[in-house]
């Protein structure tokens, strides 16, 4: 029995010890997303009138990787070289905090963490093991490290003010890249309301509601249930609207999207969706959300990944981007591109290509730079908490 015993002690600790001493094992390297798109296509030739654009996509996942988002990579899609030599100027950084294992379907249980075993794999702070909230604050620590190792290329945007200066001072090709923190779903605030706070001083300024699953906040647009906003759900949303962190739908279900513009005048967005009239799938906004969101002065990002656009080219992110031109207009569609998760139909160096489609689809110059960029600066000019705000 002792020697039970003292095995029961000592297996664990040497394992400890064995993985103490091993390197990450840089997990991006076996799930490699550029793998599927054809960099044959690529170009950097962008439509003459349209080279001074800034660019702005709202949702990449670089932060989830074991490597600075500052130093060039040939991983993934996006790092700052990557995304500056294509006149990204604006970039929102997700972090992702919990993914279940069935990422796909329709109806999806809340079972599995994947999250967890790229942090155990990648060695991520041992705090991050157990605790959604740690996830949440070693990503933003990542971005913060990564811009302050960037001689100013890098910006994280704190406040309407920091966003205006910094598209002052872009420059094609040069940058800076600005950059802005938000979460994917709100399991970082480990459903204690309270905790916003905590999430928003440390940077992030945008939450999403849910995720792959139905939570005690809200129902997922791909949950068992998708029901609207719980009590808690929309407690939530008071603490976010009163500190000033924006409201991000992707994921929602549609009745919590209705819950919440039902509790606020604020503008939300999207930050990476598809539209269910060109990809019926439950994850995608029906027609009459996206009428409700456009009402509002919010943005419809679309993504670039098959779940989005149930498709692998160009031309089927430029159907959903027409789809909503047609049906609201283009002030309020733009792009949630996805870097770095999945396979997508199109890397950051075909955004001229996409830009390009656009304008062959009968699409104003006016308009492509609605959708390439200026549709999500103006709504984060809009709704970024402003300099002198206090969080109360
Ligand atoms: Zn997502």
């Amino acid at each position: 029995m002792k020697k039970i015993m003292l095995a029961l002690i000592a297996i664990p600790i040497f394992l400890g010890a064995m993985y103490s001493f091993l390197p990450p094992i840089n997990v991006e390297k076996f799930v490699d997303p550029t793998a599927a798109t054809d960099d044959s296509a690529n170009t950097i030739a962008a439509p003459y009138s349209l080279r001074d654009l800034l660019v702005a996509d709202m949702h990449a996942d670089t932060l989830l990787w074991n490597r600075s988002i500052a130093e060039p990579s040939e991983l993934g899609h996006a790092d700052l070289h990557r995304l500056v030599d294509v006149n990204v100027g604006l970039q929102v950084f997700m972090s992702v905090v919990e993914a279940p294992n069935d990422v796909d379907s329709d109806s999806i249980k809340q079972e599995g963490d994947q999250i967890r075993a790229v942090a155990l794999l990648d060695k991520w702070p041992y705090q991050t093991l157990g605790s959604y909230k740690q996830r949440a604050l070693y990503h933003a620590s990542k971005l913060f490290k990564a811009a302050e190792s960037s001689n100013g290329k890098l910006r994280v945007l704190l406040s309407k003010e920091d966003l205006a200066t910094g598209m002052q001072n872009w420059q094609v090709k040069e940058g800076p890249l600005l950059s802005i923190l938000g979460m994917e779903g709100a399991h970082a605030t480990e459903f204690n309301v309270e905790n916003v706070e905590a999430l928003f001083d440390a940077g992030f300024r945008s939450m999403g509601l849910a995720h792959y699953s139905d939570t005690e906040f809200a129902g997922s647009s791909s949950g068992i249930e998708k029901h609207g906003l719980t009590n808690k759900g929309k407690a939530l949303i008071k603490k976010m609207t009163a500190i000033g962190m924006i409201v991000d739908v992707a994921h929602l279900s549609n009745q919590g999207i209705e819950d919440v513009l039902d509790m606020t005048e604020k503008p939300v967005y999207s930050s990476h969706t598809g539209v269910y009239a060109t990809c019926s799938k439950a994850r995608n906004l029906p027609d009459s959300m996206i009428k409700k969101i456009a009402q509002r002065e919010g943005v419809i990002g679309i993504g670039f990944f098959e779940g989005a656009i149930c498709g692998n080219a160009l031309e089927d992110i430029v159907r959903a981007i027409k789809h909503v031109r047609d049906l609201v207009g283009s002030e309020y569609v733009g792009l949630g591109s996805g870097w770095d998760v999945a396979s997508l139909a199109i890397t950051p160096t075909e955004l001229p290509d996409l830009a390009q489609a656009l304008l062959d689809q009968g699409f104003s110059e006016k308009e492509v730079r609605d959708v390439m960029g200026r549709n999500i600066t103006r709504f984060f000019l809009e709704n970024l908490p402003s300099k002198e705000y206090k969080s109360i």
